[in-house]
């Protein structure tokens, strides 16, 4: 069975990925018959003016926030691997990101902290932020958007370690229910010298804390 979402071939880019040719106007996909049920079904009126072109709208959204199941990883990695004689931590803090939750088809977004220990080998910066978007624009629940993150890594760079923290806040909690607007999701995932090694660890939250802390 193909569990992708349908969802029309429109343009659309991450960071300079353009996945599909440009065209005026996407053509009708069931996206756009199920928007229109939706509307119908919340008490709308789907052929009122400002509504009239909101499946379009929508199917074109679905597109982009969706994107990353349409990406090829190799593709994305392009031959940025370099064999470098460093076997410190590289960390790369901060990356914003947006996804969709899989349980409510609502935002979550925040920002993913990405370190990993070369073990000969490194990826070029730009790449470890694709990886991210990659793995977010699909339905997803932060925890596996977390080790999805970190197990590329690991079985792209074999490196002694990656870490991923991702701090999250998800509209689903924000905007029903208790509304704790300002609570922030906090999953991580340690793989290798990271899992391993406790000091390693508290190495790496003392970085990303300190950086923090000198803003
Ligand atoms: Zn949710």
């Amino acid at each position: 069975m193909n569990l992708k979402p349908q969802i029309p071939q429109v343009a659309h880019s991450i960071e300079g990925f353009i996945l599909a040719p440009e065209i005026d106007e996407a053509p009708e996909t069931p996206i756009h018959s199920a928007v229109r049920d939706i509307l119908l079904q919340v008490g709308e009126d789907p052929n009122r003016q400002g509504l009239l072109k909101t499946p379009d709208r929508v199917a074109r959204m679905y597109g982009e926030i969706t994107a990353g199941y349409n990406i090829d990883p190799e593709k994305l990695i392009n031959g940025a691997l370099f064999d470098v004689d460093y076997n410190d931590m590289v960390l790369v803090k901060d990356i914003e990101f947006y996804s969709m939750c899989e349980h409510h088809m609502l935002p979550f977004f925040g920002h993913a902290h990405v370190a990993y220990i070369p073990d000969g080998k490194v990826i070029g910066l730009s790449k470890i932020p694709r990886i991210v978007d990659m793995f977010a624009r699909r339905l997803q629940v932060q925890e596996r958007l977390t080790s999805e993150i970190a197990r590329f890594l690991d079985d792209t760079l074999h490196p002694r370690g990656v870490a991923v923290i991702v701090e999250g806040q998800h509209m689903c909690a924000m905007m029903r229910g208790v509304k704790k607007s300002q609570t922030r999701m906090l999953t991580r995932a340690m793989l290798g010298a990271y899992k391993d090694d406790a000091a390693l660890r508290s190495e790496l939250l003392a970085t990303i804390s300190l950086e923090r802390s000198a803003e």
